[in-house]
């Protein structure tokens, strides 16, 4: 199942996208009320395998022909695919030839930072370039969302603690990103984390460690890989951050970006991101995640 947001009455309302459109689930239970279904992505996710069988089956027995509770993509403004996880940890210098263009060794263990959730933002959402920055790049990365709680979690059993995937920006000041030892500044600013169209259920992704992933850039490919070139698998990588710290249903990891970021090009031809810009990543089945960015203006 694909699942998304979008804003509706001063708050982000649960979508499923089908065949027929985007389904909003809060007014299709008004025409048909049914218990246990949730309107809410994070309720969702907490509710765990129980709240998707019963999505799925609420869903399945919709009329979707004409009816008022089925929206096209045009129509709505979408949200991010996660709207209030606990944590945000990501992965740096996870891509074997994406340390090799910044010319870093691999690491030997993975390296995590965070970022905070006024850094979420949705498909085709505007992002604003914060004043700070004068280098600002973009990285595909296949995000995970954790669906149940878990500590010390065994590689072979990582990706049972899994609610779904969804496709990430990793969006990065370079230059303050590298202002001091703590890569924070350059990570979190508002907006530097779009997730989406779509979380998607983790019954749809046989294997997360080979799915291609792609960067466009005004309408240029700079980023063309494959989620088989990580350092650290999505396995070894829920096992290791829990052995430091529990995970809980909604927490967002991601997994670290491929080569062909701008940084990783010779420096006359690092063209960072400005106003009017369009990036669009892109992991396979997951979706394509599209922002255009705009000059701070406040
Ligand atoms: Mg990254």
């Amino acid at each position: 199942m694909k699942l998304l947001t979008f804003h509706k009455n001063g708050k982000l309302t649960l979508g499923v996208k089908t065949n027929a459109g985007i389904i909003d689930v809060e007014d299709a239970l008004n025409v048909f009320p049914e218990n246990g279904v949730f309107t809410d992505i994070m309720d969702m996710i907490e509710g765990g395998k129980g709240s998707v069988r019963r999505l799925e089956q609420f869903v399945a027995s919709l009329d979707k022909r004409g009816a008022g509770y089925v929206k096209q993509e045009s129509d709505i403004t979408f949200g991010p695919a996660i709207t209030n996880p606990s944590k945000i940890i990501c992965v740096g210098l996870n891509y074997k030839k994406h340390a090799d263009e910044t010319k870093l060794p691999y690491p030997k263990e993975p390296i995590l930072f965070n970022k905070y959730n006024n850094a979420l933002t949705g498909h085709l959402n505007e992002v604003t370039i914060p004043r700070t920055t004068e280098r600002l790049d973009f990285e595909v990365e296949l995000g995970i969302v954790i669906g149940k709680t878990g500590k010390n979690i065994e590689p072979k059993d990582a990706l049972d603690y899994v609610f779904g995937y969804c496709t990430t920006n990793d969006l990065s000041a370079r230059d303050t990103q590298k202002k001091s030892s703590q890569w924070m500044l350059g990570k979190t600013s508002d907006g530097f984390a779009p997730v989406g169209p779509y979380l998607v259920t983790k019954d749809e992704i046989d294997n997360p460690n080979a799915l291609q992933l792609k960067t466009t850039y005004n309408g240029e490919v700079r980023q063309n890989s494959n989620t088989a070139d990580m350092v650290f698998s999505c396995e070894e990588i829920i096992s290791y951050i829990s052995t430091y710290m529990t995970l809980e249903p909604g927490d967002l990891i991601m997994t670290g970006t491929p080569e062909g970021v701008i940084i990783g090009r010779p420096i006359e031809e690092r063209d960072y991101i400005e106003p009017g810009d369009t990036v669009t990543v892109e992991v396979e089945k997951l979706g394509a995640l599209t922002n255009t960015f705009v000059a701070d203006e406040e």
